[in-house]
């Protein structure tokens, strides 16, 4: 879940990128994923168990972005 760094909101998509509550700007990515994953939460290979290659953009399984897509 993405988390707004500036006044502590929370419950953001993933694909949001500005705050509902203060305006700023969230960060581009949740926070834990630095590592590839499918950003499809019902999807089983959204877990750090099935971590794609840096340059996989789409989950093989599901056809959702994966957290490197961009
Ligand atoms: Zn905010
Ligand atoms: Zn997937």
């Amino acid at each position: 879940m993405k988390k707004c760094t500036n006044c502590g909101s929370e419950a953001y998509r993933a694909e949001s990128r500005f705050c509902k509550t203060c305006g700023g700007a969230l960060p581009e990515r949740e926070e834990a994923p630095n590592i590839n994953i499918c950003t499809n939460a019902g999807c089983g290979q959204h877990t750090a168990k099935f971590i794609y290659p840096n340059e996989t953009h789409f989950c093989d399984i599901c056809g959702s972005k994966t957290a490197f897509a961009g």
